[in-house]
């Protein structure tokens, strides 16, 4: 059975209010709230275990070491991967795929080669991908959803050419919640020889992911949004590509031997990861992955299903709101309007006034604002704590917000 008042227990922030309200806090997509035991994990290893990896020969260096590098095997098995060593550990999303930008397609991109993308893609798989097109004039071809959301892999195997180098998709939007196949993207781009890069920081949140089973090249996904801290998070990239990639940092610890005149580098996944890294964040990562684990992510997705469910219902029984995408299986995070009056973020100032938190904005997807013919929407994103009831107190509020703005 899941539990729901025991995992909301476990979470202190869910239990304070704001404005004098009880806290609804609905803002997941954006970061997620935190465990007692990831909360635990961090103050027990500043507290007592602190100490730099890899490099000590002393106890506490040994003990962190030992920690951080049990996170790696931690995400393999929580992504599907086969191997530890294809998880490079870094400080979430944005890093790992400007990793990939830098490492592997910049030595290899020419000027006309083509990366392939979604028009909702977050900013992250795109400004890295901007870069390459204004230092190399490498060209990006940008492949619509329907008016629902969904994207039709069909639509992006197609924009496939001669010279596409790269497919970069989201596997579920952050604006939209649409889940993308990426797995039958990925088998049709592969057919064409080209690689796929998944950018995973909401859907390993709201399902299992297997990566081995989507058969993808680069699976990025990032601490906080995974109920860790910021600053952690973990690009899952295939043996053979990461054969190919060239380091993006350079540094400590990603070295074998540095001289004057010559360097070389350590072996894979540590030859990716330079300097000292986000060592107690990574392993209050491998705490809140346990945590998901433990509950199981089919419940957690089985959970936000009927918490969807329910949302949509209720939110489309508001005749002045749009909601922006409707795909049957997309993750609980709706995006909406209020028909003909204020601006969403004077909308998120009055449900915060009821202590709910949503976000307002483009939430870093200026294409899919384009092309949704918006400026910004209000978000409500669900996590694994959030209620039926919930979704009542934010209607609630949206129709006190509607008869303000009425
Ligand atoms: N990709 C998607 C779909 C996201 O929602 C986000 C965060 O909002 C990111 C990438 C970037 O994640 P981070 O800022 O943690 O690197």
């Amino acid at each position: 059975m899941y539990d729901i008042a025991k995992i909301r227990a476990d979470f202190p922030i869910l239990s304070r209010s704001v404005n004098g309200k009880p806290l609804t806090y609905l803002d997941n997509g954006a970061s997620a709230q935190k465990p007692q035991a990831v909360i635990d994990a961090i103050s027990q290893a500043y507290s007592h275990e602190y100490s730099n990896v890899h490099r000590g020969l002393h106890y506490l260096s040994n003990l962190m070491t030992e920690q951080y590098e049990g996170v790696r095997g931690t995400i393999a098995r929580f992504l599907g991967a086969g191997s530890e060593n294809e998880i490079v550990l870094n400080s979430g999303t944005t890093e790992g795929i400007n990793m990939v930008a830098y490492g592997w397609a910049m030595p290899r991109l020419q000027p006309g080669d083509e990366i392939v993308l979604s028009v909702m893609e977050h900013h992250a798989n795109i400004v890295p991908w901007h870069f390459l097109r204004e230092r190399q004039g490498v060209i990006l071809k940008w492949v619509d959803v329907d008016a629902s959301g969904a994207l039709d892999p069909q639509a992006v195997i197609d924009a496939i050419g001669p010279r596409t180098r790269l497919v970069a998709v989201t596997h579920c939007s952050n604006v939209l919640g649409t889940v993308v196949d990426v797995k039958a993207i990925t088998k049709g781009a592969h057919a064409k020889g080209v690689p796929v890069l998944v950018d995973g920081s909401q859907a390993a949140v709201h399902m299992p992911v297997n990566v081995v089973d989507i058969g993808c090249d680069f699976y990025a996904i990032t601490g906080h949004k995974l109920y860790g801290p910021s600053g952690s998070g973990a690009i899952y990239i295939k043996s053979d590509r990461m054969a190919e990639m060239r380091p993006f940092l350079g540094g400590g610890d990603m070295i074998r031997e540095v001289s004057k005149d010559t360097v070389t580098y350590n072996d894979p996944p540590m030859k990716f990861e330079a300097g000292t890294p986000g060592i107690v964040q990574t392993i209050g990562l491998g705490v809140a992955l346990d945590y998901m684990t433990d509950i199981g992510m089919e419940n957690i997705a089985a959970h936000e299903a009927s918490v969807r469910d329910y949302a949509n219902a209720r939110l489309s029984g508001l005749n002045w709101l749009k909601v922006q995408g409707s795909t049957a299986d997309k993750a609980a995070i709706f995006s909406f309007t209020l028909n003909g009056a204020a601006h969403a973020h004077d909308i998120s100032t009055i449900l915060d006034k009821k202590g709910v938190a949503v976000r307002a904005g483009h939430h870093c997807a200026g294409p899919l604002m384009d092309f949704l013919g918006v400026t910004a929407t209000c978000r409500a994103s669900f996590g694994m704590y959030n209620t039926k009831d919930e979704v009542d107190v934010l209607i609630d509020a949206l129709e006190l917000a509607h008869d303000l703005f009425a």
